[in-house]
């Protein structure tokens, strides 16, 4: 069987990603579930594109699955906690689920499995997400967007085959969360300098070693799934998702929350995060375009806390970004005094740091170029966001997280605005 390795230690055991692997589930269902009855959880595209043929196999294989649990294909399942609720106490005695799908499908499974603590199978129908082999499900929970902490599949079975059935705008997705990658490194490479989180070389290595290689081609979905697995492994070893997410993935999340829909749909995680790293992108460039004395003749004065907190409440006025959210937003504040200690500590790793990024990010205008040719939106207008609410969500984006990004180093160097206002000079 054509098994890829995967780092120790985590909860997955067995990935594999073949052009024909669909024939392989029985034989993986039958080593880590002994004497558990399959049981399908898919929609009626996944069903189709997966799922029948699925059933054929495994009854050829003497496992009988239970009846499939059938959401329908349109409206599209919610990824709500609700209904991975729902899903769990419908999942029959002493059965294995399995999960035929793309991200919400997998994300429902992966909560009811958790829930249930059974384990689960994932058979992806879409490159689509690095979420498939993470620790967490992205569902709302009572209308938030939440991480619902839930351990990631046992057994990954990805076929080329099925994979390339998935609409092109689910593969394009999928190519924008990878190709992210590549900003929220030169994000993690920030907070490392400034000894704000340190990078662990074992961790960094899954996702960036072969990243360039991983996202050369778009087309290639083995490459594209490879590294989208790959992501999954290293946030369950890293036990946070550092190692996949930076900055470029706070404009997602502040988009999600506030509800982001273009042309009446929602706008795909991947899109979300394939606009936020052309954002990121620019922010990072702004840095190396900076030179050191320039960064210090131009930095904004600090301000105080009262001046701060009506700032981040005026940010976060539209009171849709979970509970009480000012209270990160405002834990990351610097007195005017702490600002300047700072600011010393960034400009002692300026220079030292453009190197370190530049090297990084490669050839900019390529990544850029490769993003745009996957099909993935590269400007806000492609998302449905106005120019307001495009620049309203770079200022939140720093807020939401203490993860310490290019909008920290910015923010705290005084200047952040500036950076934003050159974005629309180009
Ligand atoms: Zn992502």
């Amino acid at each position: 069987m054509p098994r890829i390795s995967v780092p120790a230690g985590i909860n997955t055991k067995i990935f594999i990603l073949d052009d024909n692997a669909l024939p392989m589930v029985s034989d993986v269902l039958k080593e880590l579930w002994p004497g558990k009855t399959p049981w399908i959880v898919a929609d009626g595209n996944t069903w189709e594109a997966a799922g029948k043929q699925l059933t054929l196999l495994l009854e050829q294989a003497a496992l009988s699955p239970c009846p499939p649990y059938m959401l329908p294909a349109a409206p599209k399942p919610h990824p709500d906690y609700a209904l991975a609720q729902k899903i769990a106490s419908a999942m029959p005695e002493n059965s294995v689920p399995v999960a035929v799908g793309s991200g919400v499908i997998n994300d429902l499974v992966k909560t009811a499995a958790g829930i249930n603590k059974t384990g689960y199978c994932c058979v992806p129908t879409a490159p689509s997400v690095d979420g498939y082999t993470s620790n967490g499900a992205a569902l709302s929970v009572e209308g938030f967007k939440k991480t619902v902490p839930c351990p990631a599949p046992v057994a990954v079975v990805a076929d080329k085959g099925v994979l390339l059935t998935a609409p092109a705008e689910m593969a394009a997705a999928g190519y924008g969360d990878l190709a992210a990658k590549v900003v929220a490194g030169a994000d993690w490479i920030i907070a490392d300098a400034l000894k704000q989180d340190p990078i662990r070389p074992e961790i960094w290595a899954i996702v960036q070693k072969d990243l360039q290689d991983w996202i050369f081609d778009h087309k290639d979905l083995k490459a594209v799934f490879m590294g989208l697995a790959a992501t999954g492994y290293a946030m369950q070893q890293h036990h946070d998702s550092r190692p996949a997410s930076g900055s470029e993935h706070m404009f997602s999340h502040v988009w999600e929350m506030e509800g982001l829909t273009h042309n009446g749909e929602e706008v795909s995680h991947g899109f979300k995060v394939s606009v936020g790293t052309i954002v990121t992108l620019k922010l990072q460039q702004f840095f190396l375009n900076t030179s050191l004395e320039k960064a210090q003749q131009t930095a904004a004065a600090p301000v105080s806390f009262e001046e701060r907190k009506a700032e981040v409440l005026e940010l976060f006025k539209k009171g849709c970004y979970g509970d009480h959210p000012e209270k990160c937003a405002l834990e990351k504040f610097l007195s005017p005094e702490e600002t300047l200690v700072r600011r010393k500590e960034i400009y002692a790793v300026w220079n030292d740091l453009q190197k370190k990024v530049r090297e990084q990010l490669k050839d900019q205008q390529l990544l850029v170029e490769k993003i745009r040719s996957s099909g993935c939106p590269v400007t806000f207008s492609e998302i449905g966001l106005s120019k307001e609410q495009f620049i309203h969500g770079i200022f939140t984006a720093q807020l939401i997280r203490n993860r310490y990004t290019i909008l920290d180093l910015l923010y705290e160097a005084g200047l952040f605005k500036t950076a934003i206002e050159t974005m629309f000079q180009d």
